[in-house]
């Protein structure tokens, strides 16, 4: 991929970038830190910033994309052999530094069931991969927004929502209520979450295999505040009933409700992006979401 436009108009860019180290936070999360000159046009929002993230496929060294990487990329990457084309799959970004150019990301490792599970496992400094990552704010790829007269925060999420929760707590303001329910498979995934909010975690380890035990949790803890916004994220499942339960049952109101499935159990995400592709499922979990595929310019 060549250099970058001096000025983008585009919120998104593709960036080539290698494994610069890893280190495993717990017995489940291991970050990966990636590293080029050029990621030092990323300009993330923080919070639950998203972006999408290339590997390469066993056999390969780099992702294969397609050569253009204009406005038309995903049509063109949906376009390469399914075999051969790279894996993609969303993640949070979360942290960036600029000397040098760096972009951790935190994987929740599930086995070698998921191929970007199974890449971040093995993964070894120098392994090549590629990302299409917000170059300005505003970008569209953050859907933490506190609203105006919010006055306590209820954060739920699994694992694969820990990056994104911890993000979110770090930019919290000064003493404002929140709740955080957290699901984990260990108890030493409980990583610490810096916050100067006025935050009470609770932790649930959940048995292997069971399901979350976020809902039930959810269903017996009072909300704090009287206008208390909630950002819900974990497997899909999980996150529906719970969103139900806030807007039915706690009568919340929808738009104080934000959630995202992270995930489908039992469901690649390419198979999640290609339901959403079907006008008749658009519900489905947002793996299809920003960074909008028209939105982006190569770098
Ligand atoms: C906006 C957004 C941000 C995200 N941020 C992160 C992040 O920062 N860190 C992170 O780890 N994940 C994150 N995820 C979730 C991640 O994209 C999915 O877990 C993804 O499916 C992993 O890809 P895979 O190739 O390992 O598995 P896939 O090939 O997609 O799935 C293979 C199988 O594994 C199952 N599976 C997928 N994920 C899990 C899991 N966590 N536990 C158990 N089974 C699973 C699927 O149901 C399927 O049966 C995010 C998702 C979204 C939409």
């Amino acid at each position: 991929m060549s250099a970058a436009p001096a000025a983008s108009r585009t919120p998104y860019e593709f960036f080539d970038a290698a494994v610069v180290r890893t280190r495993r936070l717990s017995p489940s999360i291991v970050r990966v830190v990636l590293g080029d000159p050029s990621l030092a046009r990323v300009v993330s929002e923080g919070r639950d910033q998203r972006f999408k993230l290339f590997l390469p496929r066993p056999g390969q060294n780099a992702p294969v994309l397609p050569e253009s990487l204009g406005a038309d990329w995903y049509a063109r990457w949906r376009a390469l052999d399914p075999g051969v084309r790279g894996v993609m799959r969303t993640y949070t970004i979360r942290d960036t530094r600029s000397d040098p150019p760096e972009l951790d990301v935190d994987f929740a490792l599930h086995g070698d069931l998921g191929p970007a599970s199974a890449w971040a496992r093995r993964a070894r400094p120098g392994d090549r991969v590629a990302v299409l990552a917000p170059v300005r704010r505003g970008n569209g790829g953050v859907d933490f927004r506190l609203p105006p007269g919010a006055d306590a925060v209820l954060l739920t999420g699994d694992e694969t929502a820990l990056p994104a929760v911890a993000g979110i707590l770090a930019a919290l303001p000064e003493g404002i209520p929140v709740r955080a329910l957290l699901e984990v498979a260990h108890p030493d995934d409980r990583l610490p979450l810096p916050t100067k909010a006025d935050a009470d975690v609770q932790w649930f380890v959940r048995p292997r295999a069971a399901p979350s035990p976020l809902p039930a949790a959810l269903a017996s803890t009072p909300l704090h505040g009287r206008t208390p916004y909630a950002w819900l994220a974990g497997e899909a499942t999980a996150v529906r009933a719970q969103r139900r339960h806030l807007v039915r049952d706690r009568a919340l109101p929808r738009q104080a409700v934000t959630f995202t499935g992270y995930w489908r159990r039992g469901t690649t995400e390419d198979q999640l992006l290609a339901r959403a592709a079907r006008p008749a499922e658009r519900t489905e979990p947002e793996a299809a979401r920003s960074p909008a595929p028209a939105a982006t310019a190569k770098a």
